[in-house]
């Protein structure tokens, strides 16, 4: 694709505050963060540091109270919400923790489910081949209430990318699963950076999951703490989320 940013995502100088004055609560404070194209990024941070936030203000589903967050090349700032909307719903992959699929619908159609709500028409072989990539060409058929977490989450993560996002953000999306489940999304998560060039930031508490990440990110009160370049073991993250503050 031609012009395709280096990073996907820019948070330049984010806050983020609820309320005002000695009642504020400083959900992210000034964080300058850029996500490199291609690269599998782990937010950790204890619980209310600011993770979901930073998420939903990349996802366009939060408004900074100041700086700016680029996507793809588009400042959100100006976005009204229809363009909002309309960037969220094409150039952004959400993933939660909950999965979040339609229990009624069969998982082809959840994945083609967001080209349906876009107006287009589900490209069958498009849908097949999202499935594919995510290890479930052989469960088009089947319902959420018939695949295990883990292949729930991995339509989830298809349904994400159907739209070929330029970023994909996932909020604990290994929350819910057990210990050899979680790898195969991580696995799946590394493969989708590694072989098809994916942009994905992934909020998680867990350092063995932090350990697939080509860079961890911590999160203290709303601020970067600290930042790991290149892969970490288990062991530092942990190290390093226990006292951020202490070099290894
Ligand atoms: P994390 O995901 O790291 O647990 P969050 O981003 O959810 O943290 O929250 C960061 C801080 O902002 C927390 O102190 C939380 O209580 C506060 N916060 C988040 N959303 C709101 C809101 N809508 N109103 C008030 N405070 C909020
Ligand atoms: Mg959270």
């Amino acid at each position: 694709m031609p012009n395709q940013p280096t990073h996907p995502v820019e948070l330049d100088s984010v806050s983020r505050h609820h309320g005002t004055g000695e009642h504020a609560v400083r959900a992210l404070d000034g964080v300058g963060l850029r996500f490199a194209r291609a690269t599998l990024t782990a937010v950790m941070g204890p619980s209310g540091s600011g993770k979901t936030t930073l998420l939903h203000c990349a996802a366009g589903l939060d408004r900074p109270t100041a700086g700016r967050v680029v996507v793809d090349g588009t400042d959100l700032t100006g976005l009204d919400e229809h363009a909002l909307t309309l960037l969220r719903r094409d150039r952004i992959g959400i993933v939660f923790q909950a999965f979040n699929l339609v229990s009624a619908l069969t998982a082809a159609q959840n994945v083609a489910l967001p080209l349906r709500l876009a107006g287009r028409r589900p490209d069958p072989g498009q849908v097949a081949l999202a499935l594919d990539r995510v290890g479930l060409a052989d469960r088009a058929d089947h319902r959420p209430s018939a695949l295990s977490g883990g292949q729930q989450q991995r339509v989830a993560i298809a349904r994400a990318l159907i739209v070929e996002p330029a970023v994909l953000l996932a909020d604990e999306p290994t929350g819910s699963l057990d210990t050899g489940t979680s790898r195969a999304v991580l696995a799946l998560l590394r493969e989708l950076v590694d072989r098809h060039g994916q942009t994905v930031i992934m909020v998680t508490h867990d350092p063995a999951a932090a350990a697939w990440a080509d860079r961890v990110v911590l999160l203290a009160d709303g601020r970067v703490a600290d930042d790991l370049h290149g892969r970490t073991d288990a062991a530092t993250i942990a190290r390093r989320t226990a006292s951020p503050e202490v070099p290894a």
